[in-house]
């Protein structure tokens, strides 16, 4: 899929009042918020309309409050934590569509920020509602979509709303779908893609769009037994999706058709149960013993998983290689993370997990980028289209 969408230097928006809708759906532990990044991701967009002197009204969902406002899933803590990193005054509205939200957007002036609740204490929202899209809209003159981890969902204030205002994406969206776009349409080569985390089922539409583009496709984590059964081989009690074997052999079948090499774990480490201090063995992967299971890729797998990394020109990345967050599964998520980072390649890790190991292991500086949307940056791999950047309007 490739967007030739207008972003926000392609409208006038100096002195307009301006719906941005971000994904401010951060991680919080007892109202404190653990992980800023995904608001430090929206401060570019929000940075330039402020120096356009643009009323700016912000919206977001936080977690699943279900339709109902409940003031668990305020954001509240997020209004506090960008205005200290903006230095600029945020003011939260008490509800979105509602009379404070309307009159405070009402009295909005150039260079102010005010922030509507949560959108999802209305159901209409993920029902991506007209009228709610409309009402969302009458606050503003133009809207800016810049929540990449949304916009792979046709909600009202990620889709919705651009029925009804000028609609642009916003810096943060333009550089996903730039470097994700480019890294599907003309890649740097060799184009290497890693694949991992526990379930075929969710990966089969990546997989298949994939070996249409890259040179080599590398399965590990609990996605691979199920390809390792598909060939006949023993993987104990291993994770496995008994109805996805044939979809397997289909997928090993195209990857020789059209020259893709396809690369699984040759051993792994094994335990008999799911826990971190379980007694480990390592096994060939075909070969597992019944009451094993395998829970992260073997030593003689890290190094073949490697050196086909080395002089990659470019490396997509989604799910681990085991069960990394037992420490004692983790080796072989963190030298593919580190793999990656040592490349030299353009790297991109699609979101989620992967994400989350390479800033665990400390990798994160040297990877090209990390997508801010586990599930939309999938979608965007599948090469499906993403509402929330479709609704966009059209560069002339
Ligand atoms: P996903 O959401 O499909 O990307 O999967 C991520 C999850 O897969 C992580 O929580 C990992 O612990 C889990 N995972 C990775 N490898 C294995 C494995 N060999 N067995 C069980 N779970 C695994």
């Amino acid at each position: 899929m490739t967007y030739n969408k207008k972003g926000i230097e392609d409208i006038d928006v100096t002195g307009k009042k301006v719906l941005v809708r971000c994904d401010f759906n951060v991680p919080l532990e007892d109202g404190k918020i653990t992980d800023d990044n995904r608001i430090v991701g929206a401060l570019p967009t929000i940075k330039h309309l402020l120096s356009k002197k643009a009323k700016i009204i912000l919206c977001s969902h936080m977690g699943r409050p279900k339709g109902e406002f409940n003031m668990k899933y305020t954001l509240e803590p997020v209004a506090g934590r960008l205005a200290e990193l903006l230095g600029v005054k945020v003011t939260l509205a008490a509800d979105v569509i509602g009379e404070d939200a309307k009159s405070k957007a009402a009295a909005l002036k150039s260079g102010e920020i005010l922030l509507l609740e949560n959108v999802r204490f209305h159901k209409e929202e993920e029902k991506n509602d007209p009228d709610f899209s409309k009402e969302l809209a009458s606050l503003a003159e133009i809207y800016v979509n810049d929540a990449f981890g949304t916009a792979h969902r046709a909600h009202a204030s990620t889709a919705g709303v651009a029925d009804y205002l000028p609609a642009v994406c916003g810096y943060l969206i333009q550089k996903e779908i730039a470097v994700m776009g480019k890294a599907l349409s003309d890649p740097k080569r060799p184009f290497v893609a890693i694949l991992g985390g526990a379930k075929v089922s969710d990966k089969i539409g990546v997989i298949n769009n994939l070996l249409e583009k890259v040179d080599t496709i590398i399965v590990g984590g609990g996605m691979a037994y199920t390809f390792e059964k598909a060939t006949g081989g023993n993987i104990g009690k291993s994770l496995c999706e008994l109805d996805k074997l044939d979809m397997a052999k289909d997928l090993l079948e195209k990857a020789k058709k059209n020259g893709v090499n396809f690369l699984l774990p040759i051993d792994t480490v094994c335990a008999k149960e799911f826990a971190n201090e379980a007694e480990q063995a390592i096994y060939n992967t075909n070969d597992i013993p019944d009451d094993w299971m395998g829970l992260d890729i073997g030593p003689k797998t890290i190094k073949a998983f490697s050196d086909a990394l080395k002089g990659a020109g470019t490396i997509v990345w989604n799910g681990p290689m085991g069960v990394f967050e037992f420490d004692n599964f983790a080796n072989g998520t963190k030298a593919v993370a580190q793999a990656v980072a040592e490349s030299g390649a353009i790297s991109i890790i699609g979101g989620g997990d992967s994400a989350a190991a390479v800033e665990k292991f400390g990798f994160a500086d040297k990877i090209t980028h990390i997508s801010t949307g586990g599930g939309a940056s999938l979608e965007f791999l599948e090469g499906l289209e993403l509402p929330g950047i479709a609704c966009l309007n059209e560069k002339n």
